[in-house]
């Protein structure tokens, strides 16, 4: 680990207030926070290390892409190996090795169907490339009115100008509405807040029968369903009751509209399953993958297609079928060595198999936050949770939005030796799949300290769930 004086610290943090514009981020708040900026020098498995030395656990997995954990020996040597033999080459008009055999094993793991794999760079781009496939597939298809898509209010699928139209979250997209396509709409699955005022089960998935009215009222104008199959990510963790996928399936079956899968959050072992569509049994004609494909070393995304897609796209040149979209950085070796080493890896490690136990130990320590005065719900997919902060428990009522309690609850955590990142108001946990035991309990343990944190300060007396005074802001 690199040594940073005193002054070297204070030179680069003036620097990052000074050039560097961050993602998602009020940058006036960043630049007047009394708090210095956390920046991060090293990593050891879970644990990140700031320039200081101080230590945090990695309690959102660097934002839901370190799957084995930091520098990992396979995934650091496969980077060296491959930076000994080529670092880039383009695959227009050019192919290479690692994005060959890459492309082979994902179409080997990916849900039966599945048979081509088109790269790019994020989980933006690969959603990107899949809207822009469903869309020229049906003009290929001699049907040109299939334009449209259908998304969920609340979906989340990147920052791109497509994948922003395909989004529902307000405060993200709003913006930017004059400059997006129309999509057509259904219910987001989050029981917790229900748009249709029903309760689960007793609604028979009501989501999911709106969702299918519109596919079926629509669908012939309809070019694919999108969604973000059993966790909507960056909507707040919202889990999807168990059918859901398979019938959102099935409307597009019923109608010959594409499915489109974004497993961009949930690929890779994030909801216990390498994909989240294998808990339904769930093939889509598209699937988006990033995030987790590097192990959270590089980045790199890939859509996958069925060979009926794919088809659709031959031609004579003059024919012009030909799929005109690439990126400079597109199929990158380095990428796709690594990602082949994190695929080594989840077998030669049992990563999915090792990772069952853990996931019943999570849900077990977050099983007292769920009586938490001012917890609403705690959702949990796997090694996916989102914990909703409320004001009142009992009428679900949120905090007013500048009161900005996630974000609140994210420095306390912070400050007791953990990273997590929060989604307005729902705090997030995706830790590595390769946590340990131990590291684990530490981590639901500082969160529940920063929960207390975040939202007992209003009531001085308050107690937390087992009876302890609320603890203190900076003790772990
Ligand atoms: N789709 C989903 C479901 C996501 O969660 C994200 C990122 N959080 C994206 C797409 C966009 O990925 P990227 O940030 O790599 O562009």
């Amino acid at each position: 680990m690199k040594r940073y004086s005193a002054d070297e610290i204070a030179r680069l943090r003036a620097a990052d207030r000074r050039h560097v514009w961050h993602p998602f981020t009020q940058m006036k708040d960043w630049t007047e926070d009394p708090e210095d900026p956390l920046v991060v020098a090293y990593a050891e498995g879970c644990n990140l290390f700031d320039v200081g030395g101080k230590q945090y656990i990695d309690g959102i997995s660097s934002l839901w892409v370190t799957v084995h954990g930091h520098r990992h020996p396979a995934l650091d040597a496969a980077l060296a190996a491959q930076a000994g033999e080529v670092a880039h080459s383009t695959l227009l008009g050019l192919s290479n090795v690692p994005a060959i055999q890459l492309a082979e094993r994902l179409i080997r793991i990916a849900p039966p169907g599945l048979t081509r794999v088109f790269y790019s760079d994020s989980g933006s781009t690969a959603v990107e490339v899949a809207l822009k496939i469903a869309f020229q597939y049906w003009q290929q298809r001699g049907d040109a009115r299939r334009t449209k898509f259908l998304a969920l209010r609340e979906a989340y699928h990147g920052d791109t100008i497509g994948s922003v139209s395909l989004g529902g979250m307000d405060i993200f997209h709003r913006v930017f509405r004059p400059l997006l396509f129309d999509a057509l709409r259904a219910p987001a699955p989050y029981c917790y807040r229900c748009e249709l005022g029903k309760s689960w089960p007793s609604c028979a998935m009501a989501c999911a029968e709106d969702l299918a009215a519109t596919v079926r009222a629509r669908g012939e104008e309809l070019a694919a369903v999108v969604v973000e199959p059993l966790v909507m990510g960056a909507a707040g963790m919202i889990t999807a009751p168990p059918g859901w996928l398979a019938r959102v399936r099935a409307a597009c079956d019923a109608t010959g509209a594409l499915l489109v899968c974004d497993e961009v959050a949930t690929g890779f072992g994030r909801t216990g399953k390498m994909f989240a569509c294998e808990h339904e049994g769930v093939a889509p004609d598209l699937m988006a993958v990033a995030k987790g494909l590097t192990g959270g070393y590089l980045p790199l995304a890939a859509t996958l297609a069925t060979e009926r897609v794919y088809e659709a796209f031959l031609g004579d040149y003059s024919e012009r079928r030909t799929f005109f979209h690439g990126h400079t950085y597109t199929g990158n070796p380095l990428a796709c060595a690594v990602a082949l080493a994190n695929l080594d890896t989840f077998e030669q490690e049992r990563t999915l198999e090792v990772l069952q136990p853990k996931i019943a130990l999570l849900a077990e320590l977050l099983a007292p936050l769920a009586s938490h005065p001012h917890v609403g719900e705690v959702r949990q997919k796997g090694f996916m949770v989102g914990i909703e902060l409320v004001a009142d428990r009992a009428t679900r009522r949120a905090y007013p939005f500048e009161e900005r309690r996630g974000a609140r609850a994210a420095r306390a955590a912070r400050r007791r030796g953990a990273i997590v990142r929060p989604l307005g108001d729902v705090v997030v946990l995706m830790p590595p799949l390769a946590i340990d035991e131990e590291t684990l309990r530490a981590l639901v343990r500082i969160v529940r300290g920063a929960i207390d944190a975040a939202t007992l300060d209003a009531d001085p007396d308050a107690r937390t769930p087992d009876g302890t005074p609320t603890t203190p802001e900076e003790s772990t």
